[in-house]
């Protein structure tokens, strides 16, 4: 079951220039900033009650968020809903006809598994499902 909307992912060209950004649009200032060396990404994270906004910037050229940026500019990337049983959801949206981006679960930032579904499935918009990492 998709429960919420988890975070809003924003692509950004220069992450000091937008968390200082951020920090006057929500008037809050970023809680966590992380990066996830496997996707070529750094990201920082703003939260507003229960909604939280993740801005990306690319840590090398051949990333995904420099593809990104280079093909449509700077912007929304992608919405992530937060999931209870991504396996389940997975597998149930698999049976759907989206696309899985990965075939299995994969560490994201903020401590959750993640999973993407390809945007050409999704209207145009990169889908990302998110489960809490559980603590052990
Ligand atoms: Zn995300």
């Amino acid at each position: 079951m998709l429960t919420n909307v988890e975070h809003i992912g924003i692509a950004v060209r220069d992450l000091a220039g937008s968390n200082e950004l951020f920090a006057k649009l929500l008037n809050v200032q970023p809680y966590k900033s992380e990066s996830v060396e496997s996707e070529g990404v750094t990201t920082s994270f703003f939260q507003i009650n229960q909604t939280k906004i993740e801005l990306l910037e690319a840590t090398r050229p051949d990333s995904p968020i420099a593809r990104f940026i280079e093909k449509k500019g700077e912007g929304i990337h992608h919405i992530a809903f937060e999931v209870e049983d991504i396996l389940g959801e997975m597998e149930r949206l698999k049976n759907e006809g989206f696309i899985l981006l990965n075939e299995t679960p994969k560490a994201g930032a903020d401590n959750k598994l993640v999973c993407f579904l390809h945007p050409k499935s999704a209207n145009g918009v990169l889908v990302e499902l998110c489960q809490e990492k559980k603590k052990t």
